[in-house]
């Protein structure tokens, strides 16, 4: 089984412009690929129209490019692959691996953080609005001991929302598998999500990537930064202010990373500088980090 060229993937959501958290996963991950040798891609997570901000996913590419990572195949947008999701879907409930689910919002949140598989035993009638489940259990019941072990404790998550939308869950698996990605660099607050995707790729008799986690970036307050929250938008006019700043972050360097210490100045001498540096196991152990040196500049 001759080993797989590496195939790393940033995967952003157009919910909002980058910030300096975002443009700390898409760094982490372009580094780990070119040290690696690997091919490097841009899948825009474009399923959820309501939550996206127009202009948002050509200013994310815009804003990649002036920080010098480049591409190697076009981007994909995931608002043209649902056909591909369909049939995803279409193969689980042919396997008889997915179920609905009519539970209204009340319900669920009345029975706390896990799904209690109520529509798994009493089925919702059919014209009725559903969400679609993936049946864990039967999932397991498919799977090598050791594994079935491993994803025994996860719900019966959502795959397909009610309100029509795919799942994110799902969405993310298929487009994994078919753009043959074997190394995810993602931030830490998608760590949780990894055993349901880890499930999807068995399920899909496909192998799971590698996934790497990278600590959040705080507010000096302690908030995540986050689209959502409005955490303030890297500027495409000092790539290598903001790239230094995320070198810091990374661990790359003790003390504080500047040009002057370092005796670089162009973006491309940064980036090589960053390449040559990486290695995943030096990642910080925290979870979430804000030096103080940066507080308040981004
Ligand atoms: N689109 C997701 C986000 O922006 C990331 C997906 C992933 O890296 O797996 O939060
Ligand atoms: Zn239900």
């Amino acid at each position: 089984n001759p080993a797989k060229v590496y195939r790393g993937r940033f995967a952003p959501s157009p919910s909002g412009l980058l910030h300096l958290g975002s443009l700390l996963c898409a760094l982490a991950s372009f580094l780990d690929a070119r040290a690696n040798k690997g091919a490097w891609l841009i899948r825009i997570e474009d399923i959820d129209p309501p939550r996206e901000q127009p202009g948002a996913s050509s200013a994310i590419l815009s804003t990649l490019a002036a920080h010098g990572m480049h591409w190697d195949e076009p981007p994909l947008f995931q608002s043209r692959c649902h056909a591909r999701y369909r049939s995803r879907l279409d193969e689980l409930s042919t396997a008889k691996l997915s179920y609905r689910c009519a539970c209204t919002r009340a319900r669920l949140k009345s029975l706390g953080t896990s799904y209690d598989g109520h529509c798994r035993n009493s089925p919702p009638a059919e014209n009725v609005p559903a969400a679609i489940r993936l049946d864990v259990s039967r999932c397991c019941s498919q799977l090598a001991a050791e594994d079935a072990m491993l994803f025994g404790e996860l719900e019966d998550f959502v795959v397909h929302r009610k309100d029509g939308l795919f799942a994110y869950q799902l969405a993310v698996v298929a487009d994994d598998i078919a753009q043959d990605i074997t190394h995810v660099v993602r931030g830490r607050d998608l760590a949780p999500m990894t055993s349901a995707q880890q499930l999807l790729f068995n399920v899909f008799g496909a192998e799971p990537p590698r996934y790497v986690h990278t600590p959040l970036v705080v507010d000096n307050l302690g908030n995540k930064l986050s689209k959502q929250n409005r955490a303030k938008a890297v500027a495409d006019t000092q790539p290598v202010h903001n790239l230094l700043a995320c070198c810091s972050l990374l661990g790359l360097i003790d003390g504080e990373v500047t040009e002057t210490n370092l005796a670089i100045s162009s973006l491309d001498d940064i980036l090589a500088w960053a390449i040559s540096q990486w290695q995943v196991n030096r990642l910080p152990k925290e979870d979430r980090m804000a030096p103080p040196e940066y507080q308040g500049k981004f």
